[in-house]
């Protein structure tokens, strides 16, 4: 059957918009992800409703995906690379994985000491390196700062994962952006010998390590006691409840954090999605989720953390640009390793 001319018409423009967008049809952004999936699918999954743009995952560890990125160059798949640490991020900008994007919307919401200078990544989320106490053994009124620890009554009563870690090589880095080298070297100096065993496991078993008696006071990330106090596991959540949370350096600087965040790769063939994407992780709803199920503060102000980091208070958190913790990353390696932090 014949369609009359005036229908015929009225039906042109609707084919020259299927006709134009048939990006749009099939679009699509992959996603190299140092989050775990349980940690970021659900938000994922959220983008792909409200937006039509299917979500490739793939995730491994942070170094893991910076080599992938880099051996993969230009021929890589992926668009946008999620990652932990602004070390991490910065180390991504030098090796050239990432590209500057310009976002109005990530511009304002993001505050600039929590993103690339540059543009090349934002910090989504907020770690802060926290002091966990044991509840018996340590009056919180004897802590202070991160200098403190330093003091001869916490001799052998330290614990702390070791120098390779790259939350410990960006507090040195914090240290030496505000106090310079030759402070940092003194605490440096001063801080290991304090410790009550050689470095190992990660922030977990820190706190484990509190809880059964082997030392009096860690520095870990807060979000890992948040995990233990949430677990499913009797024996984390009874570690958990033995320890304390304490903000150091409120007096001063503030509390040492550090991001999580993204960046869009240089080989990126779906730029737009993944702009797209990044901004819709940096909405206030997706910093709140984030928040409650990462246990890591959101990064734009004026989010509700949640009920959990509500109870741990409001703290002063430092104000240092962390793109200097990537710069410094190296000269941070250095002083720690003077100082025999194995
Ligand atoms: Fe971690």
């Amino acid at each position: 059957m014949l369609v009359p001319l005036k229908k015929l018409t009225r039906l042109i423009p609707l084919f020259t918009f299927i006709l134009v967008t048939p990006s749009l049809i099939a679009a699509e952004v992959n996603v190299y992800s140092a989050r775990k999936e349980a940690l970021i699918k659900p938000l994922l999954d959220k983008f792909s409703a409200e937006s039509g743009i299917k979500v490739n995952l793939v995730t491994a560890k942070g170094d893991a995906l910076l080599t992938r990125l880099k051996s993969e160059g230009l021929n890589s798949p992926a668009d946008v690379l999620i990652t932990t640490d602004a070390g991490r991020l910065y180390r991504a900008q030098q090796a050239d994985v990432l590209q500057p994007i310009a976002s109005e919307m990530l511009s304002e919401s993001i505050p600039a000491h929590l993103r690339s200078p540059e543009n090349f990544w934002f910090g989504l989320s907020v770690r802060a390196r926290a002091i966990v106490y044991s509840n018996n053994r340590v009056q919180p009124t004897n802590l202070s700062t991160y200098e403190a620890l330093t003091e001869p009554q916490w001799k052998g009563r330290i614990c702390i994962r070791s120098s390779s870690n790259i939350y410990n090589q960006s507090l040195v880095a914090g240290m030496l952006a505000t106090q310079g080298e030759k402070k940092t070297a003194s605490w440096l100096a001063a801080f290991v010998p304090n410790f009550a065993r050689p470095p190992q496991g990660g922030d977990r078993d820190q706190v484990a390590a509190i809880a059964a008696g082997l030392c009096d006071v860690a520095v870990v990330n807060s979000y890992y006691l948040g995990a233990m106090i949430k677990s499913s596991d009797p024996k984390q959540q009874a570690a958990a409840a033995k320890v304390g949370i304490f903000w150091p350096n409120q007096e001063d600087r503030g509390t040492h954090i550090n991001v999580s965040g993204a960046g869009v790769t240089s080989a990126s063939k779906n730029r737009e999605q993944a702009i797209a994407l990044i901004e819709f992780l940096a909405r206030s709803d997706s910093q709140t989720w984030y928040a409650e199920s990462n246990n890591e503060y959101p990064s734009r102000a004026g989010v509700d953390p949640g009920e959990l980091l509500k109870s741990w208070g409001d703290f002063k958190a430092d104000q240092v640009d962390v793109s200097e913790l990537g710069r410094l990353n190296a000269q941070a390696v250095m002083a720690m390793d003077r100082a025999s932090w194995k």
